[in-house]
């Protein structure tokens, strides 16, 4: 199937009406519940299609709920009410690492095959006091950790542009569905580039929210002092929306942070910073350097100012990256024991199940990681690597502060390429890991940073999506979605 194949399809009909899945947003469709043009039982009810339709194809979902319709009746009863907010009856897709009672979430991994949740996360608390419609729980690499969603142990999803693509990852279910209008919006979560790497393979916007800016109360930790939950949307004033409804200090997670009042953003007119020695790596697709160039036109002659900036120390993000996160990750998966929940491999007696359900039950890339933490954080190496890579990060923090005293907004190529093929770089953890090249340094500093779709590459006769990364000082989001909005003529 090709994406035009997708795309007629979508104009589902439903009760001799259609729903332009393909071009819906959040606005669109709640104007049109409150009017009555159609329920909430009618949208659902054409994304159940949709999902049937693609699905087999594409997998982008792990699990599709049963009791979508009647939560979409519920839906309707609040907006029969008059007391609909913007996202009563918006139908979502979660990425399966974070928790809603009573389903099943498994991170894509053997070792939480058939776990149910026991309780929501604070995000999802927050969406069903909206009267949000849950669709499901998406595909992602296994506990978030690669960007291509192959390591899911399910399956890999395909990117709705070209089949034989990834998605990219690690919230690749989650950019898959709303690329492929099997969801209006969609959650993900972000620790090094996974929302805005698979925006940016799928044509999508996404964010990674100021660390601190969303709770994470009920997400799997994956590198707790990195991840954040953000949005996916095919617009940026949809995960603007959705971002706004999901934020807030919560006494869940003490790492969050108050809510900045909502100013108006004074100026129109950006400074923005381009860090051309960082560019200057090697290994970048041309048609990457191409098209941000062509994205930096574009800014100039919207009225924004362009000027050169250095972050000197951004080159050592990666390496500093690989060894934070391992080290948080062989903390944060010592609970998956096979014993108080998920798969357990028994048999043996006493401390062998734990071995086994553990072999058994992970992933190649999740043991990588874990040994590779348990390393670096072990007596003698922890103050040559561990320790180090937290002051390096320090460094890198501070090269962000100096910068954005001089600029509103840092741009940036989300990728380094663009979406490749399935199995290209599976047996190369270096080659993927080079993927997070622009993304990584964000998540190390704190900063929120959205990926925006800047144009699109012919390869194979698929037009395959670029995305463009603007970055912004800590609770700076209002200007991320200012320059998102601007760049896509959303304003
Ligand atoms: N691809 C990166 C990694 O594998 C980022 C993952 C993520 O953000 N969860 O660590």
């Amino acid at each position: 199937m090709n994406v035009k194949n997708l795309m007629t399809e979508d104009l589902l009909k439903k009760n001799n009406m259609v729903i332009d899945l393909k071009n819906l947003t959040i606005k669109k469709a709640h104007d049109s519940l409150v009017t009555g043009e159609y329920t909430s039982v009618e949208l659902a009810t054409a994304y159940l299609e949709q999902i049937k339709k693609s699905d087999k194809d594409i997998h982008a979902y792990l699990s599709v709920f049963n009791d979508v319709i009647p939560q979409a009746k519920k839906a309707d009863e609040i907006i029969k009410s008059g007391k609909a907010g913007m996202l009563t009856g918006i139908p979502i897709a979660v990425k399966d690492n974070i928790l809603i009672k009573d389903k099943i979430a498994t991170s894509a991994s053997k070792i939480l095959e058939n776990y149910v949740a026991t309780y929501d996360a604070t995000v999802i608390e927050k969406l069903k006091k909206e009267g949000v419609v849950f669709l499901g729980k998406t595909n992602m690499d296994e506990f978030a950790m690669g960007g291509s969603t192959e390591n899911s142990a399910y399956g890999p999803t395909k990117n709705p542009h070209d089949l034989e693509r990834v998605p990219g990852g690690s919230s690749g279910g989650s950019a898959a569905s709303v690329a492929g209008n099997m969801a209006l919006v969609a959650l993900g979560s972000d620790t090094g580039g996974s929302i805005r790497q698979p925006a940016s393979f799928c044509g999508i916007v996404g964010l990674k929210p100021t660390y601190g800016a969303v709770s994470r109360y009920g997400v799997m930790a994956m590198g707790s002092s990195l991840d954040q939950i953000g949005p996916f949307g095919k617009t940026v004033e949809d995960a603007e929306i959705l971002f706004n409804v999901i934020k807030g200090q919560d006494r869940m997670d003490s790492t969050t942070i108050p809510d900045k009042k909502d100013e108006k953003l004074s100026i129109n007119k950006l400074k923005i910073g381009v860090p051309r020695d960082f560019l200057k790596i090697g290994g970048i697709d041309k048609d990457i350097i191409q098209n941000f160039e062509d994205s930096l036109s574009k800014l100039k002659k919207l009225g924004h100012e362009i000027v050169d900036i250095e972050l000197p120390n951004l080159k050592y993000s990666l390496a500093v990256y690989y060894v934070i996160v391992p080290a948080e990750v062989s903390s944060n998966m010592a609970r998956y024991d096979g014993m108080r929940y998920g798969k357990r491999v028994s048999g043996a007696t006493g401390i062998e199940d734990y071995f086994l359900s553990r072999q058994a039950g992970l992933g190649r890339e999740v043991k990588r990681r874990i040994i590779l933490g348990t390393y670096v954080l072990s007596s003698g190496y922890y103050d040559a690597y561990y320790n180090k890579a937290n002051i390096v990060r320090e460094i890198i923090k501070e090269d962000y502060k100096k910068a954005f005293k001089k600029v509103d907004i840092i741009a940036t190529p989300t990728t380094p390429g663009i979406a490749f093929k399935i199995g290209e770089k599976i047996d190369d953890p270096l080659q993927m890991y080079l993927e997070d090249i622009f993304t990584v340094p964000i998540n190390l500093a704190g900063v929120p940073a959205i990926s925006i779709p800047s144009g699109t590459k012919k390869i194979d006769g698929k037009d395959l999506p670029i995305g463009i990364q603007f970055i912004a000082d800590y609770s700076r989001e209002d200007k991320l979605f200012f320059v998102g909005k601007n760049f896509l003529g959303e304003l």
